[in-house]
């Protein structure tokens, strides 16, 4: 990749972002590192590798970008800007209209610029510039539409009590919402956090992932040219253990919303009740079954199964990422199911056509690969793929692996990766007690053509979401979350609401009664 700079330059609201000239060096700069200088800024033309006479990039990639580290210092910074924008500023008292209005404006702006925040987010995170452009930008700015909907129709009851009482309840903002975003989905995250929090009239501190950090903080600058007073979105680069545990400890912060692995799902859990007792809901892993039923169309089934697995590099937390097939179509579904994958279109993801880019980074590009190799020694058979693709970058071949048994690391750990693994099931009662074996409970896909099974499956699958005959629907209105180990709470939809408001009951003593 070359670097960012050329996609900033067609895009001038986002060129505010970059240093015209800068301290450059290959991780992120600390405010501690500035206030430590004591020469005046050098500018630094070689930023490469000089090897044999020529500057050359490192082999595990280039800089694109440098990007302010905030640390705990920081995030107490924006808490209290957050803090005083609830308690003092124009956003919890301006009318709920007034908020919508915002909120629909700024959908408005993003949607002007779709093609230039797209090509960000592909810088972002490597996703083909499509599916960024045509699917999550436009999904992006339905979300803020969506919520903008909500804003002045958010209220309370009036309730009937047992005396001589009026009771009314008030659905109030909790205060400062400090939200943890991954780098799957850098935009759609930051939607499903942001929309919700700001209808309801709270005021954000949003911790941005370390390998993610330029389209929050390029929409945010959007965000206030749409007139979002200042203090209500503050936006954190910044690593896990420093900016994002400082953010869950926080003692002035409300509520939190994490999205990522369940192991760091835990630890802010445990940091937020460690500190305020916080609010919080997880959104994390996942190890989602998706059932291929005996009756189903097979050709039609190959393809969603696919879609259901490999889109987004496989990096999503509802990857259908065990695939079940019944054993009577089992030959005839792997054999098309590994032509499927042959045919994936892996490369540049700026190139029209491409389905697949590079993965996020070095570490999960390993561990996908680590994978591969543990599924090979574990005995299933590798369909094909199997290795990087191509020399450069973190390119993994489309992966399949079919005889997949249960116990098997592969059908057990969240890869995160474009590798499929197929299994084979003989009834209905077999499927569901496997498909629910697992620690994991976001969400399932079910193929079949029977209503009966469609509506066992549904009702036996213990997760958060059922897709029959479709995967990956993310309407803004419906909600998403997780049973057991995939996480606590709903976002999206009205669910969503519930996340950001505190429930006020307002008892009044009546003197006369009519
Ligand atoms: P992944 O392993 O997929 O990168 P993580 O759960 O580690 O997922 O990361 C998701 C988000 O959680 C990121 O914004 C990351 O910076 C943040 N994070 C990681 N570790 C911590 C931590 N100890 N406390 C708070 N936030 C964290």
């Amino acid at each position: 990749m070359t670097v960012v700079r050329r996609v900033f330059s067609v895009f001038p609201a986002l060129s505010r972002l970059l240093p015209s000239s800068g301290r450059c060096s290959n991780r992120f700069t600390t405010a501690a590192d500035l206030e430590e200088l004591i020469t005046p800024p050098v500018q630094i033309n070689y930023t490469k590798l000089l090897i044999n006479g020529q500057f050359v990039d490192a082999a595990s990639g280039e800089v694109i970008a440098h990007v302010a580290e905030g640390d705990a210092e920081d995030v107490n910074r924006a808490v209290a800007a957050a803090r005083r924008a609830f308690d003092e500023g124009p956003w919890p008292r301006m009318t709920a209209y007034e908020r919508s209005k915002i909120l629909l404006r700024f959908a408005d702006m993003v949607e002007k610029n779709i093609k230039e925040i797209a090509a960000l987010e592909t810088w972002n995170s490597g996703k083909p510039y499509e599916q960024a452009a045509k699917i999550e930008l436009p999904m992006f700015v339905r979300l803020f539409r969506y919520y903008a909907g909500w804003a002045d129709k958010i209220h309370g009851l009036t309730i009937p009590a047992d005396g001589p009482y009026h009771v009314q309840t008030l659905h109030e903002a909790i205060g400062v919402a400090g939200q943890i975003i991954p780098w799957n989905f850098p935009l759609l995250m930051f939607a499903w956090k942001v929309c919700p929090a700001l209808a309801c009239g709270n005021t954000i501190v949003l911790k941005t992932a370390e390998q993610t950090p330029l389209t929050a903080l390029c929409v945010a600058i959007l965000f206030h040219e749409a007139g979002l007073p200042e203090g209500v979105l503050n936006i954190i680069s910044g690593y896990g253990p420093s900016a994002g545990a400082a953010l869950a400890s926080h003692m002035d912060v409300d509520k939190l919303a994490f999205t990522g692995s369940t192991d760091t799902g835990k630890i802010v859990l445990e940091l937020a009740g460690r500190s305020n007792l916080k609010a919080v809901t997880l959104e994390l892993g996942g190890k989602s079954p998706f059932i291929v039923c005996k009756d189903a169309n097979v050709n039609r089934a190959v393809q969603l199964a696919h879609f259901a697995l490999f889109f987004n590099q496989g990096q999503c937390c509802c990857a259908g990422s065990r695939t079940y097939v019944h054993e009577h179509i089992y030959e005839e579904f792997v054999e098309k199911a590994r032509l499927r994958a042959m045919r994936r279109v892996v490369g540049d993801p700026f190139k029209r056509g491409v389905e697949q880019g590079p993965q996020i980074d070095s570490e999960q590009f390993e561990k996908v690969l680590k994978y591969i190799k543990s599924g090979i020694v574990s005995g299933a058979t590798l369909e094909c793929g199997g290795g990087r693709f191509g020399s450069k970058g973190y390119f993994v071949q489309p992966t399949v692996f079919s005889n997949v048994e249960d116990d098997m690391l592969i059908a057990k750990d969240e890869i995160f990766g474009p590798v499929q693994s197929i299994l084979k099931f003989k009834d209905i009662d077999d499927v569901i007690k496997r498909a629910n074996n697992t620690q994991y409970g976001l969400a399932a896909g079910v193929f079949t053509k029977d209503v009966n099974t469609a509506n066992r499956l549904s009702r036996a699958l213990r997760v958060g979401t059922v897709w029959v005959n479709c995967f990956d629907v993310f309407d803004a209105a419906i909600p998403f979350g997780g049973y057991k180990m995939s996480g606590m709470g709903r976002e999206k939809g009205i669910y969503s609401l519930y996340n950001y408001l505190q429930v006020k009951a307002v008892v009044t003593h009546l003197n006369k009664v009519r």
